[in-house]
């Protein structure tokens, strides 16, 4: 298929916050995602106590599911509103400190300390911030970076993982010069160059 037509498109950090301030969230699924459920095995592959990331976070429910199984959860996202939703909507107290590696960067963490929300450009992390992990739960965050950054992001995901970490990678399959994104279209194939 034909990916030129969204290749050179660029979503801003603007454009997402304000995604957010408009209540333009339709990506976000209240009841969280049943393809967590039906490969959470996957992930876990029968480990407990996990560390596991989530990429472009949003407000996803699916981050207090799996704290709530015993693992410890670390997101990053650049709307602060998000992330005060989210803990907002489960009723957990949570407080806030800013970042001294990141000029500008916030860290919500819920009082129970499992859930590490980083407010802030994922591109400003580093495993010398927020260490390795061993699960990474990727949906709506490869297919919404912008194409031009995909390598980037992928090279950095890749820095973050311990060496026996699972990834779990939701993407969406549709013409791409019928829709704009994003979502945007990643194929199978660039799928694989891109984590080699
Ligand atoms: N993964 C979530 C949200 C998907 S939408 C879910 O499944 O519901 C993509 C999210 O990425 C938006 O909330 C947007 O604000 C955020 N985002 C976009 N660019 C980002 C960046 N560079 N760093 C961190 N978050 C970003």
């Amino acid at each position: 298929t034909d990916i030129g037509s969204q290749k050179d498109r660029v979503v801003s950090e603007e454009e997402w916050l304000q995604k957010w301030e408009m209540g333009n969230t339709g990506f976000h699924k209240e009841q969280g995602h049943p393809l967590l459920q039906k490969y959470l095995d996957v992930l876990l592959n029968g480990r407990s106590g996990l560390r596991i990331f989530f990429p472009l976070c949003g407000k996803a429910v699916e981050m207090k599911w799996l704290a709530d199984m015993g693992h410890s959860v670390v997101g990053v996202e650049i709307s602060e509103q998000a992330l005060k939703d989210f803990f907002a909507e489960h009723s957990l107290p949570y407080c806030e400190e800013p970042v001294p590696e990141i000029p500008g960067a916030k860290k919500l963490q819920s009082t129970s300390g499992n859930i590490s929300l980083y407010c802030c450009s994922i591109y400003d992390l580093s495993s010398s911030i927020v260490g390795k992990f061993d699960g990474v739960w990727d949906r709506g965050a490869l297919v919404a970076v912008n194409p031009c950054d995909r390598q980037r992001y992928v090279s950095l995901m890749i820095t973050l993982m311990e060496k026996n970490s699972s990834y779990l990678l939701v993407t969406v399959s549709y013409d791409p010069n019928k829709h704009k994104g994003p979502p945007f279209y990643v194929p199978e194939s660039e799928i694989k160059s891109l984590f080699g």
